[in-house]
């Protein structure tokens, strides 16, 4: 099922990337060095009473030249219109409805698409009242908010889960691996596709309609079948904000949230850019195996017994977080190397299916436990009842405790890491909770 996508949308300053920074806050911190207000990301996910969404700061999408700031709002609230299914409209109660708010409104309105109008910088009880002159806005009750404080928002978010659709996506059958390449522009994502496919030699055809309009293209190699999703450059163009660079990035979101499998593309020629790790954390969080593929191998000419691992070096460094993923060095022009992908993405998707019985886990846990006892914490001690994998895709581990608030981070990692180490779990992210059961 794809995630539905809420957009914030609201001219400069009114504290679009302040209010994104805090729903997508946590899992970020996961990601990025260094947490805090950046207009380098503007696609993250988020939840709220259990329903997951992805979460879109649009006030990220610029548009240069005359009239930036008009152009850019302009672009904003296209983008949201065209991309979003639910809209939040920012407003700031600090500067009061302005022409530029009811301009976005006008575009907004038009759209039909549901609305929750938000008044920031809502952060005194003073000023809780000056939220009622936009309700000439026409989107019915205005939520006051702070982004400064974190308040308000709990009403909103239920505003916002409660117009939520639920989706519907084109069902493919479990066997076959669903495989999406993205990076940025110019990294070799078409000639790669085109690479794979004219590998193979099989008749392709595309599937149209599926979300929106990404193209499907299924194909098959050794008795295996796959299908490469929202393949580059396909969708249709003339949109303002098509332009944009950030926008790609955004389009990549959609393919992975569609894949089973996601081929990280770095250029070789160039190295890793923070582009790079904005995409394949979003791979991540979203629980998605992964590949990176460094292309573009055939343009380094000076290589010697140590340029590979050199650069392996560089990516393991850049991507602390996803130290599960294989590196695979290609070159999608002259085919050198090619042969070496496929079975990766089929070994890694097997990974990302796994399913270990609950007597092997919890066996591997309690040898982990006789290893390192866990914490006490003022006098308690944490005590692991038993585990258990409640689901795939990615693999999902339950730990069940005497008290949850007695599990640290640091053991939380410590336990993950050995049941990598006892079942390998290559390419896949996995995700450990703990509950309580006594
Ligand atoms: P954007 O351009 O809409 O993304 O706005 P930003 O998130 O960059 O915020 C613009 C300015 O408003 C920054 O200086 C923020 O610190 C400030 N700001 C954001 N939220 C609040 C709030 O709730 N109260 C106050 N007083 N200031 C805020
Ligand atoms: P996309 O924008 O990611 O789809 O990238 P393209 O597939 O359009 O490739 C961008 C440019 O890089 C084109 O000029 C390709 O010929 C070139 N290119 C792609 N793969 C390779 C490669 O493996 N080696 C070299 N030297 N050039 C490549």
């Amino acid at each position: 099922m794809a995630r539905p996508v809420v957009a914030i949308v609201g001219r400069p300053n009114v504290g679009k990337s302040t209010i994104f920074n805090r729903l997508i806050g946590e899992r970020m911190a996961i990601v990025e060095d260094k947490p805090g207000i950046t207009r380098d990301r503007i696609y993250g996910i988020s939840d709220w009473n259990g329903k997951s969404f992805s979460v879109i700061d649009t006030g990220g999408i610029e548009i240069d030249g005359e009239d930036a700031i008009l152009k850019s709002i302009r672009a904003q609230a296209e983008l949201a219109i065209e991309e979003a299914d639910v809209i939040v409209f920012m407003c700031d109660a600090k500067s009061g409805l302005t022409n530029a708010d009811e301009e976005v409104a006008q575009m907004l309105f038009r759209s039909g698409k549901p609305i929750v109008l938000a008044i920031n910088k809502v952060d005194n009880m003073k000023r809780s009242d000056d939220i009622y002159e936009f309700y000439s806005l026409g989107f019915g009750e205005p939520f006051g908010i702070s982004g400064s404080h974190g308040t308000g928002l709990g009403d909103m978010l239920d505003a916002v889960v409660e117009r939520l659709p639920e989706k519907e996506d084109i069902e493919y059958d479990d066997d076959i691996i669903r495989v999406a390449l993205i990076g940025r522009p110019n990294v070799g994502k078409s000639s790669l596709v085109n690479a794979i496919l004219g590998e193979e030699r099989v008749i392709v055809s595309e599937i149209a309609g599926t979300t929106r309009d990404a193209i499907d293209t299924p194909f098959e190699r050794d008795g295996q079948r796959y299908v490469l999703i929202d393949t580059a450059g396909m969708r249709k163009k003339g949109k303002v904000y098509e332009n944009v660079e950030k926008y790609s990035v955004m389009r990549a979101m959609r393919a992975i949230e569609r894949a089973d499998v996601v081929l990280v593309l770095i250029n070789g020629e160039e190295g890793i850019i923070d582009q790079d790790k904005h995409i394949a954390g979003y791979a991540h969080e979203a629980g998605k195996a992964s590949i990176f593929v460094v292309n573009k191998w055939d343009a380094i000419l000076e290589k010697d017994d140590k340029t590979m691992q050199n650069f392996e070096t560089k990516i393991r460094d850049h991507f602390l977080f996803m130290s599960y993923a294989p590196i695979v060095f290609l070159s999608a022009l002259t085919k050198q190397r090619l042969q070496k992908l496929l079975p990766v993405v089929q070994h890694v998707s097997q990974q990302h299916a796994l399913r270990i019985t609950t007597h092997l886990v919890n066996d591997v846990v309690s040898d982990a436990i006789a290893i390192n006892p866990p914490p006490t914490d003022k006098g308690r001690r944490l005590r692991i009842n038993y585990v258990t994998q409640v689901a795939t895709k990615p693999p999902t581990i339950v730990v069940f405790v005497n008290d949850p608030s007695l599990m640290h981070f640091s053991y939380e990692r410590y336990l993950e890491n050995k049941i990598r180490a006892a079942f390998n779990f290559e390419g896949t992210p996995i995700r450990l909770f703990t509950r309580r059961k006594s």
